[in-house]
């Protein structure tokens, strides 16, 4: 097996401009501008390297920020950059075969098999794909938070030579933690990984925060809510199924609802839907104390956006007309 670190670069048009918003043949967060890639030995030494800078074919103008950040600007992706598919076929050709590939993160792989798709190209390649984060932070010890590059390279006690938001930098850097881990174990164990990943917690919740767990699979929004209000609205407590009152919408697909076991009172559920890469839904699911302040927010936002009771009209009584007198 062939350990290959990846990292791209990818540009994104200035929200609201026409670009945002003319629609794609298939959606794409980000399109490539810049591949690097890294192998690691089987000795734990850091091997070869590969970089390719690529022409936008969709997103033509840099968004400025991003130009900023990458040092990478449209004269020169004009100049150096190959087509998509051509550096796609370079780097499968450098790559070579039985690879499994390795980023610092899940949004590279996302963005990868996205702009492949939208090229109408093979994606079966880049299937043997893992987050080195997850592999990180179990053979370190160092909890499920997701970590920025920077802190696992300190927490490492590694320099970083070469410069970020680089493609082959940022994969450099990412390569010299692979080495120093056993890939081949994180591998195997990556399915394991990932569910407590799903699972666990990442610093963001509130505190009372009781329970964290993915579910997968739903197709729609209702779908999604239905199941968890219904089937796996699960008290914390004791497992039973509990009630669940009106959702409330917030930002960004997320929901809340106040939930009730008969045995042990109130919980807050918290819900964020967003896509799987097949195109149903994962919901990522916080259960609160009934106790919190998350809750306690909860019930005085629900009171505040509980549709205003009609008042009832006084029917006129058929003999005091408004003309009547
Ligand atoms: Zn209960």
């Amino acid at each position: 097996m062939q350990y290959i670190v990846v990292d791209m670069e990818w540009n994104q048009p200035w929200p609201g401009s026409y670009t945002a918003r003319k629609p794609l043949p298939s959606p794409m967060r980000g399109e490539i501008i810049q591949l690097g890639a890294v192998r690691v030995l089987p000795d734990h030494t850091v091997g070869d390297e590969f970089q390719a800078l690529v022409s936008p074919r969709y997103f033509k103008k840099m968004n400025r920020k991003i130009a900023s950040l990458t040092g990478l600007h449209e004269a020169r992706l004009r100049e150096e950059g190959l087509p998509f598919p051509e550096a796609v076929a370079r780097f499968r050709a450098w790559c070579g075969e039985d690879c499994a590939f390795l980023a610092w993160g899940f949004d590279d792989i996302t963005v990868l098999r996205e702009n492949l798709v939208l090229h109408g190209l093979d994606t079966a390649w880049a299937d043997n794909w893992y987050n080195a984060q997850l592999i990180f932070n179990v053979q370190t010890n160092s909890g499920s938070a997701q970590k920025a590059l920077s802190t696992a390279l300190a927490l490492m006690e590694i320099e970083p030579t070469r410069p970020a938001h680089d493609a082959l930098g940022d994969a450099y850097h990412t390569a010299l933690i692979c080495a120093r881990l056993d890939l081949a174990k994180g591998i195997a164990e990556y399915g394991g990984a990932v569910k407590s990943h799903e699972n666990g917690f990442h610093g963001a919740e509130l505190p009372g925060c009781l329970t964290r767990a993915v579910f997968h699979g739903y197709a729609d929004k209702p779908a999604a809510l239905a199941a968890m209000g219904g089937q796996e609205n699960r008290c914390p407590a004791c497992g039973g199924t509990m009630q669940v009152s009106r959702w409330l919408s917030q930002q960004g697909r997320r929901y809340m609802a106040l939930a009730a076991c008969p045995e042990h009172g109130q919980y807050l559920v918290r819900v964020r839907l967003s896509p799987d890469p097949d195109g149903t839904l994962r919901v990522s699911r916080l259960v609160y104390d009934g106790a919190s302040e998350a809750a306690k927010l909860c019930r005085e936002q629900a009171q505040k956006s509980r549709p205003p009771r009609r008042r009832r009209r006084r029917r006129a009584k058929p003999d005091a007309g408004e003309t009547g007198a």
